[in-house]
């Protein structure tokens, strides 16, 4: 459970450490805006259980690959307390267990509004979705930018960090190569 107050007076400490006295009317209730931000929104996966998200629909019938494409997420690197951010793809081949669709997203912002390793996070999905729905395989791709990397340090606005984790049958390369080809297929 976090600390709103603890954060809040952290956060009065760091304005009062920065020494902008002329900011001082406008922020003085920056504190607790920026607390309620992160305890609330940013970081609120810490409130959620990936092990609830999963709760199965039911068995499957003889169904391929399920593939969930362009989940957009907001992460925060641990190194800089800075966000990334971008899109993933999730995909499982379904064993005795089915999800619904939307809780592969949510599993996604369950995992991503935290503190993150892009590629911690990656693998993490991955293992939920193993460890939940004991499917044949899971795939996790994620793609984004990093403000870390954009406004500090090699400060390359461009870049994007392309991460990519391949479990059960998606570790066979024929496997992975027809997700490869899955994924890149355009229905319209
Ligand atoms: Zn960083």
């Amino acid at each position: 459970m976090m600390d709103k107050d603890r954060m809040m007076r952290a956060m009065g400490e760091f304005l009062a450490a920065i020494g902008d006295d002329s900011l001082a009317a406008e922020s003085r209730k920056t504190p607790e805006r920026v607390a309620t931000a992160w305890c609330e929104e940013i970081l609120e996966g810490y409130s959620q259980d990936p092990a609830e998200i999963l709760l199965p629909l039911g068995a499957p019938g003889d169904c391929g690959t399920v593939l969930v494409k362009g989940i957009e997420f907001v992460s925060v690197c641990v190194h800089h307390l800075l966000p990334f951010f971008g899109k993933a793809i999730v995909a499982y081949q379904p064993g005795v267990r089915l999800v619904g669709l939307s809780k592969v997203a949510r599993l996604v912002d369950c995992r991503s509004r935290r503190l993150q390793i892009q590629e911690v996070l990656t693998r993490q999905i991955v293992a939920d979705l193993m460890e939940h729905l004991k499917p044949e395989g899971a795939a996790c791709f994620m793609e984004a930018q990093h403000l870390c990397m954009i406004i500090r340090g090699a400060a390359k606005k461009d870049s994007r960090v392309v991460t990519s984790v391949f479990a059960g049958c998606f570790e066979e390369p024929k496997r992975r190569e027809e997700l490869f080809r899955l994924i890149s297929t355009r229905l319209r």
